[in-house]
């Protein structure tokens, strides 16, 4: 039988594995790492993190682009022709690790962690209030997959959650709002809020001075999306204020970021280096074989990217 051809552009560890996966899991397909792509006509599928520059169209027939992470930004999508499917990565270790990471930013914020970090620097024992999770309000940037995934452990916890989208959703125990005014409702309702959404046109730099000014004095914000939602200089100077009491951030505008770079010293400030999750070596490619058997009969695949909004 002739195997149908996989590309792929990614972590090299991954691709290998990936590849013995494929080959021990399937009889019709293959999968090809990067560098040693052989013959470029025989590639139907293309899965990648940031393909080289021009590879999409040197690959005759291609049947489908895969992001082999949960978003898509990272792609030029102008590369890639209209008529080819483009498809994100939706596995359930992604869901896993990002809902384990957003409970404990919350936690961490919720529990004063920042501030206790620095007490301990110091050697100081000085308690503060202890509050329920039932006072701590906690709001979603984005209701898709990832956001609705994590509202379930923070939901068993006690935190009301409330969540924006695009579109209107209707999720039990998540106050849902969307669209600019909804926005406004649910910042104003707010002690920590939580970035899930896709980079987009329309939500770069979203995290910035007029969105902090609709929060009450001293809320908490996690950014769990993609660096290019913060406007880093509008962070520090509302955590300078006070508007803004702490963040924990996991992405940032520039990765790694800098060693010179404020957010480092910042005590109000606690970085992770894009550790939220990352797509898991065996639901990772047991998802992308599944959504390839899907456009082979014709279905959609799950994580169709929709062009017009860049998610
Ligand atoms: P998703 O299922 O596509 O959900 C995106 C959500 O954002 C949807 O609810 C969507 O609204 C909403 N949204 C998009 N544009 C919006 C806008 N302009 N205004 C209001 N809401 C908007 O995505 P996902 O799988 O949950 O992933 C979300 C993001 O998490 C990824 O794109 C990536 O940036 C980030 N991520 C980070 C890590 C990490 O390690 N830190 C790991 C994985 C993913 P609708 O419901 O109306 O469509």
């Amino acid at each position: 039988m002739r195997r149908r051809a996989i590309l792929y552009c990614g972590a090299v560890a991954r691709g290998r594995a990936w590849a013995d996966f494929v080959a021990r899991e399937t009889d019709d397909l293959e999968l090809r790492v990067w560098t040693e792509a052989g013959a470029l006509d025989a590639i139907e599928y293309l899965a990648a993190w940031i393909p080289p520059p021009g590879l999409v169209t040197r690959l005759p027939n291609l049947r489908a682009v895969f992001s082999v992470g949960a978003g898509v930004d990272q792609l030029d999508l102008a590369t890639i022709p209209d008529h080819i499917p483009l498809v994100r990565m939706i596995e359930p270790g992604i869901s896993e690790c990002l809902s384990a990471y957003v409970t404990m930013a919350v936690l961490a914020l919720h529990r004063d962690l920042p501030t206790y970090i620095a007490q301990q620097r110091e050697s100081v024992w000085r308690e503060l209030p202890v509050r329920p999770p039932r006072e701590c309000r906690v709001s979603l940037l984005g209701l898709g997959r990832l956001a609705q995934a994590a509202a379930k452990p923070l939901a068993a916890l006690g935190f009301p959650l409330a969540g924006w989208s695009r579109g209107p959703q209707d999720i039990p125990g998540i106050a849902c709002h969307h669209g600019a005014e909804g926005l406004t409702t649910l910042l104003e309702r707010t002690d920590i809020l939580v970035c899930l959404l896709p980079l987009t046109p329309e939500t770069a730099g979203i995290l910035a001075a007029p969105l902090f000014a609709g929060l009450p004095r001293g809320a908490a914000l996690v950014n769990a999306g993609r660096g290019g939602h913060l406007v880093e200089a509008d962070l520090l100077a509302a955590l300078e204020t006070g508007q803004i009491s702490a963040a924990m951030l996991d992405v940032t505008a520039e990765e790694p970021l800098p060693p010179k770079h404020p957010f480092w010293g910042h005590e109000r400030i606690l970085i992770t280096p894009h550790v939220g999750a990352s797509t898991q070596t065996e639901t990772g490619i047991r998802a992308l074989i599944a959504n390839i058997r899907r456009v082979e009969r014709g279905e959609a695949p799950e994580g169709l990217v929709d062009r017009a909004c860049a998610y």
